[in-house]
């Protein structure tokens, strides 16, 4: 290849910044033209903007299905699996609470919601929270087809996970079926790796399409809830990850944002954790060095049940809702929080916007109103943005650390920093 061509991740930024200031340009300047706006806006943009995120969800179940097989198949005992389990259980578990806790703490310190307008409050439906007890059932499929055809992550998770310990206990038919699995898993990582090279203009019509329609004022209204939700979400996403590569792997946390850029670039233009699995994993396998054992497990489980960056939008929007319509909150009151935030976490998808819906979810279980997430709506697109950037960051560094941990690293690639680049 000639070294004057810019490495994908390059044109993927490029695409976003023109993205964004096309969309700015679009906004400021042809709001009233009806040609801009239909033939380039609602044309171009849409179409490009929507095929470049079905391509992304395309791939989705059969890579988690076919990589997580194929990492099962080659356990040698189920006990790996339960203690691979136990500690990426934990760790997501873990991460969550620290993020909630550090949302709560920023938000009753720099209380963002006192003196906050209500005006634009209307009504908002809430949904029940899930009880631990349906979390665990809704697990469980009774038709995998029927799973994959909805894109159940976490059924999917489980059917695979059944089906490769069935493979790798069948002996020759099971060795049969394994191999064509591995053979299935490179073609479909391929085809990741072919898609990648779309991102750039991907990226660029999903941008131009968004900033068309963003108002920023909305923001400027709501500049205290954005600031301190924002600042809490890189806090997280710098020191608690950075901090914790450090201890439990020993890893440089520079090398790994440096490597996640790209799935980071992805998470933030789609605003889609699931959308993402595809890229994350190429990230995990190919650029981090922790093998598919490891990362198809990790990688969609953290996607559906791991969102540390939805979790500070809960913790922060809840202590705002409840200082803007001045109610106290009880050391109770927080723990619920907690609690039904993590678990709320756990039973829904990484797709855009559920940050909202789990936010009735809370609000309910401690009786604050939940018209109040009509005031923060208006903000939300690019919040979702960020959380979900730091959603799947948190994934990736779970997935190092139980990575890592299990001795399932090649630590020579993580350290190459032109390991996974491209592969031309
Ligand atoms: N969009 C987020 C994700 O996919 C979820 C959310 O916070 O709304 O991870």
């Amino acid at each position: 290849t000639q070294n004057k061509k810019l490495s994908l991740t390059a044109r993927v930024i490029l695409g976003m910044v023109l993205g964004i200031l096309t969309g700015f340009i679009i906004r400021s300047l042809f709001a009233d033209t009806a040609f801009v706006q239909d033939y380039i806006v609602n044309g171009l943009f849409e179409v490009g903007g929507s095929i470049f995120i079905a391509s992304l969800k395309m791939l989705v179940v059969p890579l988690v299905f076919v990589s997580l097989v194929c990492g099962t198949s080659t356990l040698s005992d189920i006990s790996t699996l339960g203690r691979l389990g136990g500690k990426t259980l934990a760790f997501y578990l873990t991460t969550t609470a620290v993020a909630i806790t550090l949302a709560l703490t920023m938000g009753t310190l720099f209380k963002p919601g006192e003196g906050a307008d209500l005006a634009a409050a209307t009504s908002f439906a809430a949904k029940e929270a899930p009880s631990l007890g349906e979390v665990i059932i809704g697990m469980f499929p009774t038709n995998p087809i029927n799973s994959m055809a909805q894109g159940n992550t976490l059924q999917i998770i489980v059917f695979a996970i059944l089906f490769g310990i069935a493979i790798s206990a069948a002996g020759k038919a099971g060795e049969r079926i394994a191999s064509v699995f591995a053979d299935l898993n490179e073609v479909i990582m391929k085809l990741v790796a072919l898609l990648m090279h779309i991102a750039p203009y991907g990226v660029f019509f999903l941008m131009a399409k968004l900033f068309t329609g963003l108002g920023l004022d909305a923001i400027y209204n709501l500049m205290g809830y954005f600031l301190v939700l924002s600042c809490t979400l890189i806090l997280h996403a710098v020191f608690t990850y950075g901090l914790m590569l450090k201890m439990f792997s020993g890893l440089s946390p520079f090398v790994f944002f440096k490597k996640m850029e790209d799935a980071i670039m992805f998470a933030f233009s789609t605003a889609s954790s699931n959308a993402t699995i595809p890229v994350t994993m190429e990230t995990a396998t190919k650029r981090l060095g922790v093998s598919n054992k490891v990362a198809s497990f990790t990688v969609p489980l953290g996607a559906t049940i791991n969102m540390d960056g939805t979790a500070i939008m809960q913790g922060v929007a809840t202590a705002f809702i409840a200082q803007a319509f001045n109610i106290d909150l009880t050391m109770g009151d927080y723990m619920a929080v907690i609690m039904t935030a993590t678990l709320a976490s756990i039973g829904t998808a990484g797709v855009p916007g559920v940050g909202l819906i789990m936010l009735a979810m809370v609000l309910n279980q401690v009786g604050l109103p939940v018209e109040g997430i009509a005031i923060i709506m208006g903000v939300d697109r690019l919040l979702d943005m960020i959380r979900t950037a730091v959603n799947i960051t948190g994934d990736s560094v779970v997935t190092c650390i139980v990575g890592k941990s299990e001795n399932e690293m090649d630590i020579s690639r993580f350290n190459d920093p032109k390991a996974g680049e491209e592969d031309e």
